[in-house]
């Protein structure tokens, strides 16, 4: 029996460290796992590429791996995304400044969007979805950080 191989896509939307350059965005990398599920690595400035249709409706999992501002900026763009669901990780001693940062008067509260908001802690974690897991891990820099590994089945 021949073994099928799904293939999926993945966006670089921005890979510049820090600010935007003639070569680029800042991080965020988008992959969409299914016709569902879409799984954004960081919220930079690349974000402003993404294509609103791609997402609008679809289950978005951002993983946040921190808080420096070159990596989530995007936050306040999210609501125009109109997704079904957004579920942002986070490292776990960052949870209670991404709430923070997540809310009045920086950006729309999550409370008052129109599609349920969770927002899970990880370190070194095994995180399982309906379709895929990440694991995530703590790495080494100035400020708690998480790299993060998506495995499909
Ligand atoms: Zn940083």
């Amino acid at each position: 029996m021949k073994e099928e191989t799904k293939a999926f896509e993945i966006v670089f939307y921005g890979t510049s460290g820090w600010f935007d350059s003639t070569s680029g965005a800042t991080n965020s990398v988008g992959v969409f796992v299914n016709d569902r599920d879409i799984v954004l690595f960081d919220l930079g400035t690349g974000v402003r590429k993404i294509d609103r249709e791609s997402v609008r409706d679809k289950n978005v999992t951002v993983m946040l791996s921190h808080l420096h501002l070159d990596h989530c900026y995007g936050l306040h763009i999210l609501p125009m995304f109109q997704p079904a669901s957004l579920t942002i990780v986070i490292h776990e001693s960052l949870k209670s400044y991404l709430e923070t940062l997540f809310s009045f008067p920086f950006v729309k509260p999550r409370e008052q969007l129109k599609f349920p908001v969770d927002i899970r802690v990880a370190k070194d974690t095994s995180l399982n979805f309906d379709n895929f897991t990440i694991k995530t891990q703590a790495l080494k820099h100035n400020t708690p950080v998480i790299g993060a590994q998506l495995q499909l089945e």
